[in-house]
Order: C-alpha cells, then structure tokens, then sequence
C-alpha cells in the first residue's frame, strides 16, 4: 500500500515538536511493516494459547515514489498548520490542509492531537459486519495519529514519545481500523461482538494498568483477554498479535 505522511506542524524547525525527523517517521513505517507481517521482534510474547491463531496480514507499506502529479516524491509531506493542537472537530481542516486521492495512496496525518485521543482512523466502506457507520468521504480518508505517538523509541532513540505508546503501535492500531477492524471487544459488554470468532470476547479496554503485561490479565467474559492485541488499548510494550479471523476481515475489505 503506498503511503503518504503529511506532518501537520505549527512552524518548528524538522526535528523539534510536531515536526518530527524523517527518521521518527521511517521507524513508524518499519513498525507496520513488521507487525502487519508478523516479524515484530517480540512476537515470541504472545502467550501459547494465542500463539495458533496469531496472524500475517500479508500487507506491506511503502513511501509513496510519485506524487498525484506524478513527479518524484519520497513520501513525505510537511505543512505549517498554524496551530498548536487539533482536534476530533478539526477532521476535515486538519485532513484539506493536504490531502492525496484516496484511490491511490494511505494518508496517514501527524498532528498534535487535543481531547486526549492517540490518534483516530475512518473505516473503509465493505458489507462486511461493524462496518455500517463507514464514512463515503473520500478526501478524509485515512489515519490521524498524534505526534507524540508516531515513531519508535526502539528504532530511533531520540524520538520524543509518550512513554506508554512509544513503539509505533497507535499507527498499528490505527491502520488496523482503517482496514477494516473493530476493537477487540467490540465497544460495549461481553455481548458486544468485533466479528471475530478468534478475539476472546471482553467488556472493555485494557488501558494503562496492565504493568509489566503478566498473562493471564483481566478475564472479563469467562475467558482471558487477549490484550495483546494491537487493536485493544494496551501500552504498546504488551501490544505483539492480530489474529487469522482479523486476516479474513482485512483481506475481505481490500478484495
Ligand atoms: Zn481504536
Ligand atoms: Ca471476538
């Protein structure tokens, strides 16, 4: 999937704030690639009994090479925004200050990001189950995720990341909803289904009390959580599956 990063900054220099360096985004893009192929280094984590249905989307991300005018272009985007934060009501400000055709490139969005959220995706239109609310706006098409978020202590050091969502997986999550996927359990009680069989039912997030990401954790609907799934609310350190069910989702929506 070709992608285009547009860092929606507020006139730092590149480097400084929320004009973060190439190579934070280049360890963003690695971070895909690996956990959408199941090479993510500490796949080894994922606790055995989740261990037969962790999954290989088969998916790759690349830099876009040509822009929609077709001349040469490494994939990256940098505009002054004029603000400082953004938020959820700034959707379609934030995404028309640069945008490229939706048919033809992933836009993912960097921004300082306000109402305490990481990041946000719009999901893509498929018959498939959970997906009623897509939006048929093709020039908001894509992924947002705050600055703060956006990169990987672990690839390159300097990065200037929350602690808790510091190793890419907010960008994971994201394109995972993007491409189709619903939180893991399934935005409301034990009854609540993501529409897959394979994601241990839950009644909420695992957000932020998860500690050194000990299994099993919480077991909310007679079953162990997998919150080692990149789309539940963990911090990215206990993030390392998606599962073979999830696949199907995916390789549905993009068929
Ligand atoms: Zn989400
Ligand atoms: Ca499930």
């Amino acid at each position: 999937i070709p992608v285009v990063v547009h860092i929606i900054h507020n006139g730092e220099s590149v480097g400084v704030g929320g004009n973060i360096s190439d190579d934070q985004i280049l360890s963003q893009i690695d971070v895909l690639n690996e956990d959408f192929r199941r090479l993510n280094a500490d796949a080894s984590t994922t606790p055995a009994v989740f261990q037969p249905v962790a999954s290989d989307i088969d998916i790759e991300f690349v830099f876009a090479k040509r822009d929609p005018e077709g001349l040469p272009t490494y994939g990256i985007n940098r505009v002054n925004g004029g603000r400082s934060t953004w938020f959820l009501v700034d959707n379609y400000d934030l995404k028309t200050l640069s945008n490229w055709p939706s048919e033809d490139y992933m836009n993912i969005w960097v921004a300082s990001l306000g109402d305490d959220f990481l990041g946000y995706a719009q999901f893509p239109i498929s018959d498939i189950g959970g997906l009623e609310t897509a939006s048929n706006s093709a020039i908001t098409d894509g992924i947002v995720v705050d600055a703060f978020a956006f990169g990987s202590v672990d690839k390159y050091p300097p990065a200037n990341l929350d602690p808790r969502y510091n190793l890419g997986r907010t960008t994971t999550h994201e394109v995972g909803h993007y491409l189709g996927l619903r939180h893991i359990w399934g935005d409301g009680g034990c009854g609540a289904d993501d529409f897959c069989a394979d994601t241990p039912a839950s009644s909420s997030a695992n957000e932020g009390a998860l500690g050194d990401c000990t299994f099993p954790g919480p077991s909310r609907c007679g079953s162990d959580d997998m919150f080692q799934n990149y789309i539940d609310f963990s911090n990215d350190v206990c993030m390392n599956l998606f599962t073979e069910d999830q696949k199907t989702r995916i390789r549905t929506v993009m068929d």
